[in-house]
């Protein structure tokens, strides 16, 4: 998933939509979007509240995602969403074919989930929190499956000693420990968050075990098509019993984070942003420049070796970029 902002075209879209619509209009509602399949978005009405409805929507206004909060209007044909109000952030994926793809919009939290099996791969991890880093987002690591362990290892990966001097939370859960289940529910209160990681770490058992089970029944009726065939799950905005917003994005939950490479890559280690400041040279990009406050501070093991390594190869990978 991208830690892209909206481009400018389509910045310029969303306000060219904004300037046609008057705030005064009491025709014009405002609403919270839940699902979006095909040519049908489900809305959930705001202001006032109410049971959510089935919208169409004007092309001229791009994508819409989970977590758009939409301007829609019934002029006799039925609602429509007639403009977006601007968005926090637009978390994107990378498709099969290379192609970027919007997920959630307006997201606040971004929930990596781990696993002692398959094992977590810190590199990933680190391009996930520099991902959330260039959103504004806030990071839960989850390191999941946490029944498994076989000895009474407090860290297993060493995540607790890498990551929460930084000042993310590190979390372990096991779906068969209730206790867990509860302390991850109260991590997502406040939050609108999108569970992210790997294939097989148990971001679905977590869901479910998240989610009301009416909220999953609905959700399963929902995506029959009309000739009664199950089509893949859309993603979908569920409110949570305990409080906050979970966007689940079946299908795409194991996403490849895509980092925008118009922010310095430094700004998403904060440990490395934070000790730049101490370079000899402002541009300094902590490979091998004289005075480097960064390097020195790996080799005292201030910085975790880790880290470094993550931070080496992503400016590898962004120097491989045309
Ligand atoms: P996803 O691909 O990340 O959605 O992972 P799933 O939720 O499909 O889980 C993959 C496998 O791990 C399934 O067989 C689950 O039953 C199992 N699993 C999920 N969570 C846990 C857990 O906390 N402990 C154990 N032992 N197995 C789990
Ligand atoms: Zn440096």
């Amino acid at each position: 998933m991208a830690g892209r902002r909206l481009n400018r075209r389509q910045q310029s879209r969303i306000r060219e939509a904004q300037r046609t619509i008057d705030p005064n209009d009491p025709a014009n509602r405002a609403g919270l979007v839940i699902s979006h399949r095909g040519k049908a978005v489900e809305v959930e009405p705001l202001d006032p509240p109410g049971d959510n409805i089935q919208c169409g929507f004007k092309p001229s206004l791009g994508v819409i995602v989970c977590g758009d909060r939409a301007i829609y209007r019934d002029d006799g044909r039925g609602p429509l969403i007639v403009a977006l109000q601007p968005r926090d952030n637009l978390l994107q994926r990378m498709d099969g074919f290379g192609h970027i793809k919007a997920v959630a919009a307006n997201v606040t939290q971004l929930v990596v989930c781990l696993a002692l099996e398959p094992a977590p791969n810190r590199f990933l991890l680190d391009q996930y929190l520099v991902s959330a880093e260039q959103q504004g987002l806030q990071a839960l690591i989850l390191l999941n499956k946490i029944d498994l362990l076989q000895s009474a290892e407090a860290d297993p990966f060493e995540l607790k000693a890498i990551y929460r001097p930084l000042g993310y939370r590190v979390l372990h859960s096991s779906i068969e420990d209730p206790a867990s289940i509860r302390a991850l529910r109260e991590q997502l209160q406040g939050h609108t968050s999108v569970i992210s990681g790997v294939s097989g770490v148990g971001k679905s058992s977590l869901t479910k075990a998240i989610l009301p089970d009416i909220d999953i029944r609905i959700a399963e009726i929902s995506d029959f098509n009309k000739e009664g065939r199950h089509t893949t799950r859309s993603s979908r905005l569920y409110h949570l019993p305990d409080g906050g917003d979970l966007i689940d994005t079946p299908g795409v939950r194991g996403f490849n984070p895509v980092l925008d490479p118009k922010q310095p890559l430094s700004d998403g280690f904060r440990e490395i942003r934070d000790l730049s400041q101490h370079c000899r040279f402002a541009n300094c990009r902590h490979v091998n420049e004289p005075g480097c406050a960064v390097r020195a501070s790996v080799e005292t093991g201030e910085i975790a070796a880790s880290r470094y390594r993550s931070y080496r190869k992503l400016l590898e990978n962004e120097a491989a970029i045309p």
